[in-house]
């Protein structure tokens, strides 16, 4: 490992590792990224995967646009393949969640999401599955889908390393060493690397890392499970993502079998146990929403923690009273296909002094304060 960097990030998940390939791109020489585990064995390998324009803010659009310009340009800008299931992402709302869609669709419209509102009879013609009985609105946008976030970080990494990156993993970083208000190094388990800066990458851990440079991050983890039932052909491979609203269950095509999602349990632990029994809660929403998953057995699952800040947009750049440590944490429930923006932002405050691409305001810790 490097004794020396320009930059090291601390966390090989996908976030780490887009700034990784961002500044090595832009052409700065010593990147050192380390990683306590594997390369996405925190929240990135453990999402649902979606890549969803319709986003529930004006700010998180901006992101899934800026994002989706380099995942459907991937190859020429990262060179590696993106694949990609354009099975579209459709929330449905009782009446007592209409009136929040119906203002999130008309902002989403304004900002020419192509989004479209659906009809309880439009919903059961799309997705036969759906109890909608007691649904009175939806909206669907067909560009959204699935991505695959192991081959990205994977791409990301490969890209990095070949633009003279190094990418440590099983190597935790224990403290960093700020000198009269600036970071100087990085403590690991495998070595010491003098630095300038330090990018805090670290997804659950984030608030844990900047406290090392005295900062107090307002990020919470909260758990939420997966489940992976068995091969089940009664819902086609082109039935789209479904988000009931008010519940916050979904579910959606993973292959030939079905995957759902569940879960806002605040967590103090930073490895989110997988509890099979939470499944009778999600087996209670699927029978009320989906009723023929009932026929599903469900295989296996795992939970993962989404780490949300108060208004739950990212936490980025550099932070204020110690110079040299910049933040990309706070991703929450969209860290995954918000990738691209992370790297693209962080590597232009960093080389450039200022991001470009996108106004990065809202995403200031300052806001906070
Ligand atoms: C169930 C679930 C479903 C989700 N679905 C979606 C979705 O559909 N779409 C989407 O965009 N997002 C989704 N998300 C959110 C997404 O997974 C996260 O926002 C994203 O993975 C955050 O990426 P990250 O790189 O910031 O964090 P992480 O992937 O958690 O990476 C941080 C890394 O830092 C490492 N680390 C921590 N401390 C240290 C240290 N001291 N030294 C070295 N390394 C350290 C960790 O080991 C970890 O690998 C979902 C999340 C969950 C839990």
């Amino acid at each position: 490992m490097r004794t020396t960097a320009d930059v090291v990030i601390i966390g090989g998940g996908i976030q780490g590792l887009a700034c990784a390939f961002h500044l090595a791109a832009k052409g700065v020489k010593q990147v050192s990224l380390v990683e306590l585990e594997f390369l996405g064995s925190g929240s990135s390998g453990r999402s649902a995967a979606m890549l969803v324009h319709a986003m529930w803010s004006p700010q998180t659009i901006l992101l899934s646009r800026l994002s989706a310009q380099e995942y459907f340009a991937f190859e020429q800008v990262v060179g590696e393949k993106f694949e990609y299931k354009p099975i579209g992402h459709m929330n449905v709302a009782t009446a007592a969640a209409e009136a929040a869609l119906r203002a999130e669709v008309a902002m989403q419209q304004n900002m020419g999401v192509p989004i479209q509102i659906l009809a309880p009879d439009d919903i059961k013609r799309a997705v036969p599955a759906l109890n909608v009985e007691d649904l009175v609105l939806g909206a669907v946008c067909w560009k959204d889908g699935v991505i695959d976030p192991h081959a990205v970080m994977q791409a990301y990494a490969r890209a990095a390393r070949q633009r003279g990156a190094e990418i440590n993993e099983m190597a935790r970083a224990t403290n960093i060493i700020v000198e009269n208000g600036r970071v100087r190094a990085v403590e690991t388990t495998q070595g010491k690397i003098a630095t300038p800066i330090v990018v805090n990458a670290t997804g659950a851990r984030a608030r844990e890392v900047a406290a090392w440079v005295g900062l107090n991050l307002p990020i919470v983890n909260y758990k939420r499970h997966i489940f992976i039932t068995d091969e089940f052909p009664a819902i086609p491979r082109d039935s789209p993502f479904v988000m009931d609203t008010q519940v916050e269950w979904y579910f959606r095509k993973e292959g030939e079998n079905v995957l759902m999602g569940m879960g806002r349990e605040e967590s103090t632990s930073f490895e989110p146990q997988f509890e099979p029994e939470f499944q009778a809660q999600v087996i209670e929403q699927a029978a009320h929403r989906a009723p023929i998953l009932l026929d599903a057995k469900i295989l296996r699952g795992w939970a993962g923690l989404r780490a949300l800040t108060p208004d739950d947009l990212p936490i980025l750049g550099f932070a204020p009273g110690v110079q040299g440590f910049a933040n990309c944490c706070g991703w929450g429930g969209h860290g995954v296909m918000h990738a691209p923006a992370g790297g693209i932002l962080t590597s232009e405050i960093i080389v450039n002094g200022a991001a470009s691409s996108l106004d990065v305001t809202p995403f200031r810790l300052e806001r906070f304060q």
